[in-house]
């Protein structure tokens, strides 16, 4: 796909919208799909704020909808099914995922960026930038990507999985946190597990990256070592946390996420 911003749309073209009603996808379960030709779709005319074009597949000019309400007024079709992002994300395949991540980013900045934060004048789209702007200050506002680590610490055959109190009751995960201003992202990952888990690490290793749009993060994925001690929780993010070993593991994320890859390509190696 050819990623592009852009607001224009030229309804005899070939169009295709991804429709959010909030944190959650609009699934047509008769196509089984979540792109769908507005041509199919009634759609009030006042949803233009909410529309923003991100990138042209096959020819096909792919644009990302937040509808301001649900409802026949906005939108009609029986066989549509809203999906929570966060259930479907890790269901997609990795283009999937890149189209649906970046919908659901460039409509928050869109969304979040009406206004110039210096004069509160009206931003307007910018074309050749494919920005925000406002000529106050010659602002031009592009979209805000979050970097964030995430981390799974290891000893040998034990890996230190934490409880979020946000998680799941059961679920457990690689710990992780947002970088600082002026952190290297190592410096976080350093401040973040001794934080959660008051412990110290070592030796640590790039894995991957996953993009995760709640709203806009950037999901760098390390392993570390840690060789002594047993985690303590902080009580305020982090419930319960221990050391697994990797033949005995509680509930984990999804293979597909950046958290269950860390993990599982953890235990392949070992
Ligand atoms: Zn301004």
């Amino acid at each position: 796909m050819h990623l592009k911003r852009f607001i224009e749309f030229d309804s005899k073209k070939d169009n295709s919208f991804i429709l959010f009603n909030g944190d959650a996808i609009l699934y047509d379960n008769l196509n089984k799909s979540y792109l769908f030709d507005p041509n199919s779709l009634y759609l009030d005319t006042d949803y233009k704020n909410y529309r923003i074009g991100l990138g042209i597949k096959d020819g096909k000019y792919i644009y990302a909808v937040q509808l301001k309400e649900l409802g026949t007024k906005n939108i009609s079709n029986d066989a549509l099914e809203q999906i929570d992002l966060r259930y479907m994300l890790p269901q997609l395949s990795s283009a999937e995922f890149q189209l649906v991540s970046r919908a659901k980013q460039l409509l928050h900045w869109l969304i979040s960026n009406k206004y110039c934060s210096y004069c509160g004048s009206k931003n307007i789209f910018e074309e050749k930038e494919e920005a925000m702007y406002c000529p106050c200050n010659n602002i031009f506002t592009y979209p805000t990507i979050s970097p964030c680590i995430i981390t799974l610490v290891t000893n040998a055959n034990k890996i230190l999985l934490a409880r979020n109190k946000l998680f799941p009751q059961g679920m457990f995960s690689a710990l992780a946190g947002f970088i600082e201003a002026g952190e290297t992202a190592e410096e976080a990952l350093i401040r973040e597990v001794n934080e959660e888990v008051n412990l110290e690490v070592t030796n640590i290793k790039y894995f991957a990256s996953q993009s995760w749009p709640f709203p806009s993060q950037l999901m760098l994925g390390y392993y570390c070592e840690c060789l002594t001690g047993n985690p303590e929780p902080d009580g305020v993010e982090i419930e319960e946390a221990a050391w697994f070993d990797i033949n005995n593991l509680p509930n984990i994320p999804p293979p597909t996420s950046i958290a269950g890859k860390l993990i599982n390509s953890y235990i392949a190696d070992h």
